[in-house]
């Protein structure tokens, strides 16, 4: 399969989990990718080393994403490898997939925890595509990393679930604005996946139970389960579904 022969993507958080999983696998349809890291240069080497052994092309991009001028930060490391393997500097794909949890009750959120999930998770993705868009090419795929909690009722996670609410709204509001260039923005929401994320409940006996019940299927995702759905929208084949909010989730709690 190569269906994105030619195609450029960054994803972000794509040294471990499922970021991972989906530079893996766009490298394997064929895109080169830039695996973008927080702070792990060496899980993102390894990722890269992985996609050069399989014979695809891949180079890694740090930076962590703290303030809204990190993303500009982000763009100029890009610019310069781009430029370099390629003589421009636009891409096609946008995976915004780097995220961190917080569970703890709203009694226990403080506002430094608060803080962090909404920078993480909603400032930098909004600011990331904002810097994206004179790169993106026409045609060009944004697909943001949300979550099934969304759409279940799930204790103790609140603020984050907040912050997957506010990547759907985003997802719509820019799905109109950027149909003229032929650029889709979708979402992907995401059950329990078995990544670092969740060490804590696949660590325990009964945690690691009430991630795999709730699934129809019965057991925990994989970092690949989502990976392949990204490879089907990042692909031409997803050309007429934009706005979306898609659950990937093995039918949780349906
Ligand atoms: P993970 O913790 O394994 O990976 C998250 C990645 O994001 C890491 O590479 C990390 O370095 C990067 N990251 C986090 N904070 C960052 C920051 N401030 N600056 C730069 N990079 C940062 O998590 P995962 O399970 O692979 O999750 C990936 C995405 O999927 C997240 O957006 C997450 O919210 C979402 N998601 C995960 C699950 C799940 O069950 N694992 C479920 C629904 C949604």
């Amino acid at each position: 399969m190569s269906r994105l022969n030619g195609k450029i993507a960054l994803v972000t958080g794509a040294s471990r989990g499922i970021g991972r999983a989906v530079a893996l696998r766009l490298a394997k349809e064929g895109a080169m990718v830039a695996v973008h890291y927080g702070t792990n240069r060496d899980a993102a080497a390894d990722v890269v080393r992985q996609i050069e052994q399989s014979g695809g092309e891949a180079f890694s991009v740090g930076q962590e994403f703290v303030t809204a001028a990190n993303a500009a930060e982000l763009y100029e490391g890009l610019d310069q490898v781009l430029e370099q393997r390629t003589g421009q500097r636009c891409f096609d794909i946008l995976v915004n997939n780097a995220g961190v949890g917080l569970v703890a009750a709203i009694e226990e959120t403080t506002e430094n925890a608060f803080d962090q999930v909404m920078n993480t998770n909603v400032k930098a993705t909004f600011f990331l595509i904002q810097q994206a868009l004179p790169r993106l090419r026409d045609d060009g795929r944004i697909i943001n990393l949300s979550s099934a909690t969304t759409r279940i009722s799930l204790p103790g996670v609140a603020a984050y679930s907040m912050t997957k609410g506010a990547i759907n709204t985003l997802t719509l509001s820019l799905s109109t604005q950027l149909a003229h260039r032929g650029i889709t923005v979708n979402a992907l929401q995401p059950g329990f996946i078995a990544t670092d994320m969740n060490k804590a409940l696949l660590q325990d006996e009964s945690g690691y139970k009430f991630g795999a019940e709730y699934s129809s299927f019965g057991r925990w995702g994989e970092p690949s389960d989502i990976a392949d759905v990204t490879a089907f929208l990042a692909s031409s084949d997803s050309r007429w579904i934009t706005g979306q909010c898609i659950d990937v989730s093995g039918g949780s709690h349906l």
